[in-house]
């Protein structure tokens, strides 16, 4: 969607500065944001976690709807500050980021390529659940998920876990019982 307002590029041009003006287009906004990382995970951008629930263009300019991975996120000042951050430097003006809390992230957000890319980093990616009734999903949450961790290693399902706690409160720390290398494991919730 094309809106009707429009953002103003300086560029130098042979010493003197010029305004353009362009229309915004959410297309281009969301292919800037695709540039932004998690901090913690500097190899998902914060599409392949799927945070950026909405963009809206309006006539006071640009808002991103975001939701948190979990409720007092250290990460996620970071990343809406770095959300602003790309968007100023792109030349767009009024920015204005909305937490989304409801419904709740779930790792069921993250795309295929994230966890792909969460794969060749090192990090177990959270399993993929199928849509089912919530309390379905809650007995898988409780009774399955944490019992079949595939080691990034050397793809060995034979491993334990070590603590509910990895390097962050998102990861828990996991060893592989064959190849012996511990792992994180980014957890479902
Ligand atoms: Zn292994």
């Amino acid at each position: 969607m094309i809106c009707s307002i429009y953002k103003e590029l300086i560029r130098g041009v042979n010493g003197k500065q010029m305004i353009v003006s362009e229309k915004i287009s959410i297309e281009i906004v969301w292919r800037l944001l695709e540039n932004i990382s998690d901090p913690e995970i500097p190899v998902l951008s914060i599409l392949d976690l799927g945070i950026v629930r909405n963009i809206q263009t309006n006539e006071n300019g640009i808002e991103v709807f975001i939701t948190p991975t979990y409720s007092g996120c250290p990460a996620m000042d970071v990343m809406s500050m770095n959300i602003r951050m790309e968007l100023l430097q792109n030349g767009y003006k009024s920015i204005k980021i909305t937490q989304q809390l409801s419904p709740a992230w779930t790792t069921d957000w993250m795309t295929e390529k994230g966890k792909e890319k969460l794969k060749s980093y090192g990090i177990a990616p959270p399993q993929t659940r199928f849509k089912s009734p919530q309390s379905d999903r809650i007995d898988k949450m409780l009774f399955r998920d944490e019992t079949e961790v595939e080691c990034p290693q050397c793809l060995s399902k034979n491993t334990r876990l070590l603590s509910q706690f990895g390097s962050t409160a998102c990861k828990a720390l996991y060893q592989c019982n064959d190849c012996k290398e511990p792992f994180d494991y980014f957890k479902c919730h």
